[in-house]
């Protein structure tokens, strides 16, 4: 995990799976996978198999071990709703969100029919929580559109947009049951302009229905000097969160050990075999 996290709109970041593969325009500069090919090849480095994807379960139980309250981006060099990461791992990732509920988490997705399916079904015990956030990107109309409709299906407590790289006018979206929106343009070499009249009428619809807005950035090649104030202020809005006790160190050490074993002992799904109390005091309902 990484303690700090310099993206905008959260403060950490946890990666159980490194890795992924490009499905629509939104991929085409995709900073996970400029940084990790960096890597390629370079012995012991975490990115040594580039941009390959692979489960890490050895970061699977880390916000168990993040003694102070953060908000914290799952899978920012990945996505979790790849094809190639299992049902049972992604039922994992969930179960550790659960147990480390003082902590809030944004998992964000382009694999939104996935996210719907699982939400619905395996991740029922996690798509209910206040503290996890189910967000999915929209970057155009072809892509981003359907997202939404997936998004607003699953059977979420908290659901947001992530609309960036914002590639064109979106028109009217519908925000029923949406409960953020973050909106940028892209930034780095080659990065495709985004235009004011485009962002205007995404915080207008916000505004409109109550949505808190997020605006990131204008991006582009010198991000730093376009910034991010839009018509002369900055927009940091957020959900509220819910705010939960911090376990034990003694009992997060108990958990992400007994996490570990299980994953290594191929039996760590679900998490029935943790003992009735602990089950009790982590809540975790398992569908
Ligand atoms: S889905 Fe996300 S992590 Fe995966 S290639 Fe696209 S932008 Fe990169």
């Amino acid at each position: 995990m990484a303690e700090h996290s310099r993206i905008e709109w959260t403060e950490a970041t946890w990666n159980p799976v490194r890795g992924c593969t490009k499905i629509s325009p939104g991929c085409k500069h995709c900073y996970a996978e400029t940084f990790a090919e960096r890597f390629r090849g370079v012995k012991g480095h975490p990115y040594e198999q580039g941009f390959d994807l692979r489960l890490v379960p050895e970061k699977l139980a880390e916000p168990l071990r993040w003694r102070t309250s953060k908000m914290i981006f799952v899978n920012s060099m990945s996505d979790l709703f790849h094809d190639e990461v299992p049902d049972n791992y992604i039922v994992a990732v969930a179960q550790v969100m659960v147990a480390a509920k003082w902590h809030t988490y944004q998992v964000l997705t382009k694999r939104s029919e996935r996210l719907r399916k699982l939400l619905n079904t395996k991740l029922r015990f996690a798509a209910e929580q206040r503290h996890i956030w189910w967000g999915v990107s929209v970057e155009d109309k072809k892509y981003g559109l359907p997202r939404i409709e997936d998004l607003r299906n699953a059977d979420a407590r908290v659901r947001f947009l992530s609309v960036e790289p914002l590639l064109e006018d979106l028109g009217k979206l519908d925000l029923r049951g949406i409960d953020w929106m973050i909106v940028g343009g892209e930034s780095g070499a080659g990065a495709r302009p985004i235009k004011k009249e485009w962002v205007l009428p995404l915080r207008d619809q916000c505004k409109r229905s109550g949505v808190p807005f997020f605006f990131k950035q204008w991006g582009g090649v010198r991000k730093a000097k376009a910034g991010r104030r839009l018509e002369g202020r900055t927009y940091d809005e957020f959900p509220s969160r819910v705010r939960h006790p911090i376990l034990s160190a003694v009992d997060c050490a108990s958990i992400a050990s007994e996490i570990e074993a299980r994953f290594h002992s191929g039996n760590v799904f679900p998490l029935s075999a943790l003992n009735t109390q602990r089950r009790n005091t982590l809540a975790v309902k398992v569908a």
